[in-house]
């Protein structure tokens, strides 16, 4: 298993583990019923600290979970390593692009927020808690898709 002193060492910043304080929150999802436990988590708040992350992963052979919003959890995941990304939740609108850059871990609140000030609206479901990454992974269907199609297909592109 990798350990949080594999994280720590090679230079990410902030590693959780069971009783840490923040541990309960960076697990934390929408269905209460729905357990998650990860031994480790890395609760980035940079880029630099996902890419460190996924490579000291890599290194040692392991999974690495990508723990979203956490509105879509069906099933309980305990031990191992997970990371959080609900740090990275900057909000870019570019008014006369009508598009907006968001960081990994945003939900649709600041983003709603940011552009319907601008008289723009994104093709977001209809909880505005989920997670945006999480619901364009999933394709998931616009409140009214035959004017937007799926919010998938509005998603320009995406960095790493
Ligand atoms: C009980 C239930 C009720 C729901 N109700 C609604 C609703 O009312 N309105 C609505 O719009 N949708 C609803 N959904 C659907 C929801 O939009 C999707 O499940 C969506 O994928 C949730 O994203 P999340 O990040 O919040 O959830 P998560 O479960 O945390 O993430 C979903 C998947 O995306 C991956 N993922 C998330 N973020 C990233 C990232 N940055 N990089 C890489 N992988 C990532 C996760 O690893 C996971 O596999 C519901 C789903 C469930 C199970």
């Amino acid at each position: 298993m990798t350990t949080a002193s594999a994280f720590r060492d090679a230079g990410v910043s902030r590693v959780l583990e069971v009783g840490d304080d923040g541990y309960a929150d960076a697990v934390a999802g929408f269905d209460l019923a729905v357990e998650y436990a990860p031994d480790v988590v890395v609760d980035a708040h940079a880029p630099a600290d996902v890419a460190t992350a996924v490579a000291v992963a890599v290194d040692g052979g392991e999974a690495l979970t990508v723990l979203g919003v956490g509105h879509g959890r069906l099933h309980a995941l305990r031990g191992g390593s997970a990371i959080t990304l609900r740090h990275l939740d900057a909000v870019e609108v570019d008014v006369s692009g009508r598009s907006v850059r968001i960081g990994a871990g945003c939900t649709w609140v600041p983003v709603l927020a940011a552009t319907t000030a601008h008289g723009l609206a994104p093709a977001c479901g209809s909880a505005p808690g989920v997670g945006v990454v999480g619901y364009l992974l999933g394709g998931a269907s616009a409140r009214s898709p035959a004017r937007s199609g799926t919010a998938a297909t509005t998603c320009g592109r995406s960095t790493s």
